[in-house]
């Protein structure tokens, strides 16, 4: 029977070109009617990239973004706390991905389309509610003509962090939380710094900068395609401005803030100045919950646990979700059983990411120098220790499961060639 999934974002792609490999057949319900390359940059963590190259998608994966070299925290003035290599530079046998989310998405849907052919996504296609049935799972959904319900074995909703099947599961539980921290994000033409594919933070819990290239650089401007996000945190009682990863966002609010950042190697408000367009967005999450699975309907990706972006997982997350599905349904038929197996593994794992990204995320070590010397020091080894710095950066790896010899080691999470009996 059918396995039908809600919404077609990272994660209901991902699962789709999973269920295509092990031989389910599914269908994909996506509330806007055409895919859009929306959105700005997004990290893959090796243990995503690991199971995208399972996927063959590692040509695409080039196409649309760069492999991370390293990723580093500094100071408001630019003075370095902390880098690591990342990918294969630190030893990972994949290397970890900057892309553009709208491009990558794409480029899952295209390979889908490609391999499953073009009626397994069907857009316009809103899902508004679920029910279980006796040995059956129906998705309700509201499309151009009118309302219908479709049956399948059971339903997957990776319908994003307004999921209407989450509401469902949870109608008392309300908006995302807003803790006062607001994004701009935007992409600028500018030349490449560090090593030009190095993802940076700088600044502290109250103000920072992140920024990364998902591009190599034009070979005749010598410019890359650099990602940047623009962070402040207000006081949350000034008011909540719906989230809307589409909303446009005015440069005075947030630009004469960072007027003097100008590093020697990165000059931030010229970065900010060179975006064509760009994005507010308030830094929202939800409260882990206790449950993902009723019956034959389960939560994936930022249905079941959005998080801050702060530990570059979000996408990452989603991916492996989808992977650690089929592994269940390869393991125990396309049942609740498998949908509850999936959930006891990935559950647990993705609440402590969500806590963790509250506020002892990787990045917590820029507002504890910040704390410690009001980020002015001659060695950073006087201010924090350098094994406290590896400590810490190793402890985030092992919450969102990407640490290097554990993912080594592990094998496939889907076997070559596994097709569910
Ligand atoms: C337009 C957009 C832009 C984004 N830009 C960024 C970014 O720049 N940086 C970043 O870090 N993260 C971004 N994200 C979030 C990021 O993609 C996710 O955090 C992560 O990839 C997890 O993916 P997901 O598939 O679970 O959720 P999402 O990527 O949010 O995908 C959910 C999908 O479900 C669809 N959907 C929603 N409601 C319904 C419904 N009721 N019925 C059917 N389909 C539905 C959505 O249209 C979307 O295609 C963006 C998300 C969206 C939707």
């Amino acid at each position: 029977m059918t396995v039908i999934v809600a919404g077609a974002g990272i994660a209901g792609l991902t699962l789709g070109l999973t269920l295509h490999q092990i031989g389910v057949p599914f269908r994909i319900f996506e509330t806007t009617p055409t895919l859009r390359p929306l959105g700005v940059g997004v990290n893959l963590q090796p243990n995503a990239v690991r199971e995208l190259f399972d996927l063959g998608l590692q040509a695409e994966l080039d196409r649309v973004g760069i492999r991370t070299r390293d990723y580093g925290f500094y100071t408001r003035t630019g003075l370095e706390i902390w880098t690591e290599p990342r990918g294969l530079d630190a030893g990972y046998r994949w290397p970890q991905f900057s892309v553009h989310r709208g491009r990558f998405q794409l480029a899952l849907y295209e390979a889908l389309v490609d391999r499953a052919g073009p009626d397994c996504v069907v857009t316009g296609a809103r899902a508004t509610g679920f029910t279980n049935l006796d040995g059956a799972a129906a998705l309700q959904i509201e499309t151009a003509s009118g309302p219908r319900s479709v049956q399948s074995a059971v339903v997957i909703a990776a319908d994003g962090i307004h999921s209407a099947v989450r509401r469902q599961m949870r109608p008392a539980e309300g908006p995302p939380i807003w803790g006062g921290a607001i994004l701009w994000r935007a992409t600028t033409e500018a030349a490449p710094f560090k090593t030009g594919a190095s993802m940076i933070l700088a600044g502290h819990d109250r103000q920072r900068v992140v920024a990364y290239p998902i591009t190599g650089p034009d070979s005749a401007t010598g410019k890359a395609t650099i990602n940047w996000i623009a962070e402040r945190t207000v006081d949350p009682s000034q008011g909540w401005r719906k989230e809307d990863w589409n909303r446009a966002a005015d440069l005075a609010d947030f630009l004469p803030a960072f007027e003097d950042w100008r590093f020697d190697w990165l000059d931030v408000p010229a970065l900010i100045r060179g975006a064509q367009k760009v994005y507010e967005y308030p830094m929202v999450d939800r409260d882990p919950i206790d449950r993902w699975t009723d019956g034959r309907v389960t939560l994936m990706g930022d249905a079941a646990h959005p998080t801050y972006p702060v530990g570059s997982n979000g996408a990452s997350q989603a991916v492996v979700d989808a992977r650690v599905i089929g592994a269940q349904f390869l393991e125990h038929g396309v049942g609740p059983d498998a949908l509850q197996a999936y959930e006891a593994i990935v559950r647990p794992q993705t609440e402590k990411v969500t806590l963790a990204n509250r506020g002892s995320g990787p990045d917590a070590i820029m507002q504890l120098v910040e704390d410690r010397c009001g980020g002015v020091f001659e060695r950073i080894e006087d201010v924090v220790p350098h094994r406290e710095l590896a400590a810490r950066a190793e402890k985030y790896k092992q919450i969102a499961g990407f640490s290097i010899e554990a993912l080594n080691a592990r094998p496939r999470l889907i076997p070559d060639g596994a097709r569910v009996a």
